[in-house]
């Protein structure tokens, strides 16, 4: 059955850019565009800048040597706020991280809205021309000269129609598995630096009689503080692209998690004092869509170090798929490569870019530029290719931008 709304929608108003999603590849892009003088929208349905940085308690943050830019400035922001370090000497505290990205945001000049869900895409034909989003005062809509689609999933390309992959061939039980991140106080003063703390939860698992969900966990420590997350729960073969699903992996992770928690306050004598603090408000899911792009990013291109013209990022971190098949991890290293700007524009569309994890690349090529310092900075360097279109009245393929991505 299908009910005709019938339904009035107000326009807010009318951008240069409306960026969908602030994590690292929205707040990138964000950026960029109110620093390049561009009138731009940021849209987050949670209450804060960072995405997975933030309201997913990821840590730490990957990929950020020799880059220059967004990702640079926020290292050298919470160095000196001595929020930074920690876990591999790269981890930061969520809270400042929302403050710096809050500033920053401020200072280009970007309108900010939290608690405003992104609905769906309007188009003409292949070209997204704004979004439908709703928040505390109901459904709106905003018009837009680009959209950037930064939402992580893909869900504004797919709500336009771009076509995208999933999967292994479209098998969402391949896809990477999912992680509810916890939070924990009270760790011990010997392992504030960290600790990959398998060995122990397997012990524990054992003495419970139960079989360990994951075998390369990781206690996390925020920088000089008792407060670490838990790297641990994993869910397999849940379709990320299914709400029921989705819920589904939700309450598996918190039965994973309230058993390591009492299994490890329970047997292990170093860890009887842990507190359990709080889960992340998101799920963590590493893989879903895919949208096919002008370019898509292979896996011999990480392999053999691909260069192109119109580099938008430079990655260096290796492929790391969290696979059902072994309950860990299977990864291994690349050349440092780029990641062109064509991967980032959905083939056949236009109007809208897309930035983030669901840029156009295979599964293995995915498992690599999916961190944060690569997903933050193919967003920053699409703001400027768009703001560069906007400003010269062209199209976006024939802006050449010579961009220095990193100090090699
Ligand atoms: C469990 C886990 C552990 C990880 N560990 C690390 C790590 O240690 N280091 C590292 O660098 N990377 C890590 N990653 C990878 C990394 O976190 C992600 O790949 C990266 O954050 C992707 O960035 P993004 O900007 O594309 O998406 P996200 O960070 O997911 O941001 C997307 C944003 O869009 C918003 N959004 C989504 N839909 C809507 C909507 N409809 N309306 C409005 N807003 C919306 C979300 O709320 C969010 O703020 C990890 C990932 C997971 C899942």
């Amino acid at each position: 059955m299908v009910i005709n709304e019938n339904l009035t929608t107000p326009i807010l108003g009318e951008y240069d850019a409306v960026v969908v999603g602030a994590g690292p590849a929205g707040c990138g892009a964000a950026l960029a565009l109110g620093r390049a003088g561009m009138k731009t929208l940021l849209i987050e349905k949670f209450n804060c800048l960072g995405g997975a940085w933030t309201t997913g308690f990821m840590n730490p943050f990957f990929d950020f040597y020799q880059k220059t830019g967004i990702v640079q400035e926020l290292i050298k922001e919470l160095q000196s706020a001595g929020q930074f370090g920690g876990f591999w000497n790269m981890s930061f505290n969520y809270e400042y991280m929302k403050f710096i990205l809050e500033k920053k945001m401020q200072e280009a000049n970007v309108e900010v809205l939290y608690n405003t869900t992104f609905s769906r895409a309007l188009t003409e034909g292949n070209r997204v021309y704004g979004v439908v989003a709703e928040n505390i005062e109901g459904r709106f809509a905003v018009l837009a000269k680009t959209v950037f689609d930064c939402t992580g999933d893909g869900n504004v390309a797919a709500s336009a129609g771009c076509p995208f992959e999933l999967g292994e061939d479209g098998d969402y039980k391949e896809c990477q598995a999912m992680t509810l991140m916890f939070l924990v106080g009270n760790v011990p003063e010997k392992y504030r630096d960290g600790l990959m703390i398998y060995e122990k939860l397997n012990a524990v698992y054992e003495k419970a009689g139960k079989q360990i969900p994951f075998k390369v966990p990781y206690l996390i420590p925020a920088p000089n503080s008792h407060f670490a997350v838990i790297q641990f729960t994993h869910m397999y073969e849940y379709n990320p692209l299914s709400a029921k699903d989705l819920t589904k992996a939700t309450m598996e992770g918190r039965q994973q998690l309230i058993d390591a928690f009492e299994f490890l306050t329970k047997y292990d004598e170093e860890f009887k004092d842990l507190e359990l603090i709080t889960s992340s408000s998101v799920l963590g899911v590493r893989e879903s869509r895919r949208i096919i792009g002008e370019y898509r990013v292979s896996t011999d291109d990480i392999l053999s170090g691909a260069r192109f013209d119109d580099a938008v990022a430079y990655v260096t971190f290796g492929a790391d798929l969290h696979t059902k098949s072994n309950k860990g991890q299977n990864c291994f290293q690349v050349k440092p490569y780029h990641l062109p700007m064509r991967a980032l524009i959905p083939k056949g569309y236009k109007g809208i870019i897309v930035a983030g994890r669901c840029i156009s690349g295979s599964r293995e090529a995915m498992a690599s530029y999916r961190v944060t310092g690569n997903c933050a900075q193919m967003g920053e360097s699409a703001g400027y290719y768009v703001a560069e279109a906007i400003k010269k009245g062209v199209d976006i393929h024939d802006v050449k931008l010579n961009l220095h991505l990193a100090d090699e």
